[in-house]
């Protein structure tokens, strides 16, 4: 079987479950485990079902939720099913998102014969006093540690998530956590802004005063702050979030860690979402699972699919995504793209002319200012 990197359909699983509420976050997922073993049930009998729509995958991402809460058994048992439907390419990229007070030795050696090849750590900082306010259940030291672990297994495919922007942080501290986590060398950043969804604790805290998020004048030092210092140490800014290390150019070319799974969503690769609030995109249909695991599990027990809803993107929407998802990255948007919209010449003058956008041959890429408002751009070009 060959299978092309940037054509292949990607495999995402949603595992909803974590410990812990951290009260920012607005992802579903649930505390208990009560209903793990359906779950696994349900993702059994939902896998089944699109076996033939997306016969094989050359990425797997598990992601939540906490995928490193689930033990051996769990965790293998979920691997079992996914073989059993679909085929993988020998060279797929396999993500596992985990903890870094999940991490142990064992697991690790478990993540490795299950052919987990890239790890995202949920590091979320090393400053301990941010930890804290964030109320993670992880210290910077077990973040260390886990660091530790991981290179000691093999890893050589490792990423953080970090998260900048807190309320009353100074720029100086986001410089020492970015440093901590240079000096691990890891393979990819992915560096969010904290928001503050009204929805979650922290959001309802900020609505009541109780919390005051950063403005948004300062939120854009951070964003620029960080692709400076992360570029000016070889890192490729190549998504609004996210940073890969580059190798040094060698023979056969200079080689990268961009996330090949995550790559397929912003370039209308088709994906398949397996699980909770997971969605899919293939041929211009999106669709999506029931956030709620109990809706999710009902109905595959009910012999239905768990999709809450679908969309077929009609090619002025697919233009406009098109739009929305290429000024977010290094690779930008095609000219040709930008032609159908009348006095597109005199609107890309403008953009370039305040520093928004560059012509890089072919294809208009944003500027980190541009990046700033990456959202805005396709406004411009929206036929
Ligand atoms: S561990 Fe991750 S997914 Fe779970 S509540 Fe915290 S931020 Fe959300």
């Amino acid at each position: 079987m060959s299978l092309h990197p940037l054509t292949s359909p990607g495999l995402y699983v949603h595992v909803p479950f974590c410990q812990t509420k951290c009260p920012y976050c607005d992802f579903y997922s649930v505390t208990s485990t009560e209903r793990l073993a359906a779950y696994l049930t349900a993702l059994d009998a939902e896998a089944r079902l699109y076996r033939e729509q997306f016969p094989a995958f050359d990425s797997l991402f598990l992601g939540g939720g906490t995928p490193s809460l689930l033990d051996a058994v769990q965790l293998s048992t979920l691997l079992k099913t996914l073989r059993r439907y679909f085929a993988f390419a020998p060279d797929t990229e396999f993500t596992l998102e985990a903890n870094p007070d999940d991490i142990s030795a064992d697991k690790l050696h478990l993540y490795r014969d299950l052919g987990v090849n890239r790890l995202s750590l949920g590091a979320q900082s090393f400053d301990e006093a941010e930890l804290i306010f964030l109320k993670r259940r992880h210290t910077a030291r077990q973040t260390r540690q886990a660091i530790e672990l991981i290179r000691a297994a093999g890893f050589a495919n490792l990423g953080f998530d970090l998260i900048y922007g807190l309320p009353g942080q100074r720029p100086e501290a986001w410089l020492r956590t970015l440093e901590t986590a240079l000096s691990f060398t890891p393979e990819h950043l992915s560096c969010y802004q904290l928001t503050l969804a009204d929805d979650t604790p922290m959001g309802r805290q900020a609505a009541a005063g109780e919390v005051q998020p950063l403005g948004e004048e300062a939120q854009r030092n951070f964003f620029l702050l960080t692709d400076k210092f992360l570029t000016e140490r070889g890192y490729l800014h190549y998504e609004v979030a996210n940073f890969a290390r580059q190798e040094e150019p060698q023979a056969g070319g200079r080689r990268h860690y961009r996330c090949r799974h995550n790559l397929k969503y912003w370039t209308h690769v088709p994906y398949l979402g397996l699980g909770p609030g997971a969605h899919s995109f293939q041929a211009g249909r999106r669709w999506w699972n029931h956030r709620s695991l109990q809706d999710y599990c009902a109905a595959l027990d009910a012999g239905l699919p768990p999709v809450a809803g679908a969309e077929t993107l009609t090619p002025a929407q697919l233009r406009l995504e098109t739009l929305y998802l290429g000024f977010r990255t290094q690779d930008g948007v095609a000219l040709a793209t930008l032609k159908d919209q009348p006095g597109w010449e005199a609107i890309l003058t403008e953009l370039t002319g305040a520093g928004l956008v560059e012509v890089r041959h072919d294809r208009v890429v944003a500027t980190p200012k541009g990046l700033v408002v990456a959202d805005r751009l396709p406004l411009w070009f929206a036929a």
